[in-house]
């Protein structure tokens, strides 16, 4: 099928939770967190490698995103986890659920198979954060976004 026009884009816009909810802090805060995972890996600011398939990833394009290391719904403990994001392209995160195998391979050779265990052994753990402390969080990784564009 040929098409005349370009498909339309869905505006980023589109779902963001209103200012000033619970949703939208912790939505603020992903944003920053996921943000803060790429460029502390990215040789220049620009770029990344995925995770799990080592594909070029372009910082701020739809095939660059950040991956969890456990499913953010099922474990939302490790949600801002410092080992538990990376950097991983579209087709490994959406298309792959995670291509988890490979994560978790990976993440044991990163941080070690202890860390990881206890990592894995309180996945379920509950957890509850507030809007206070989502705000507080972002600030802290925006410092931290700060320190390395300075850098
Ligand atoms: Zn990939």
């Amino acid at each position: 099928m040929k098409r005349k026009k370009p498909l339309k884009r869905t505006p980023l816009k589109r779902g963001v939770p209103k200012k000033g909810t619970l949703s939208r802090a912790k939505k603020d805060c992903w944003d920053a967190f996921s943000l803060l995972t790429k460029l502390e890996r990215s040789p220049d600011g620009e770029w990344n490698k995925c995770y799990t398939c080592d594909k070029d990833i372009k910082i701020g394009t739809s095939d660059d995103q950040g991956g969890h290391l456990f499913p953010k719904r099922a474990y939302p403990v490790h949600y801002f986890h410092e080992n538990g994001v990376r950097p991983q392209c579209y087709r490994c995160n959406i298309n792959m659920e995670g291509n988890r195998n490979v994560f978790i391979k990976r993440m044991i050779e990163e941080i070690g198979q202890e860390a990881y265990d206890e990592m894995y052994v309180h996945r379920h753990d509950k957890v509850k954060i507030t809007k206070k402390e989502y705000e507080e969080m972002t600030r802290q990784y925006k410092d931290r976004i700060r320190q390395i564009i300075e850098r």
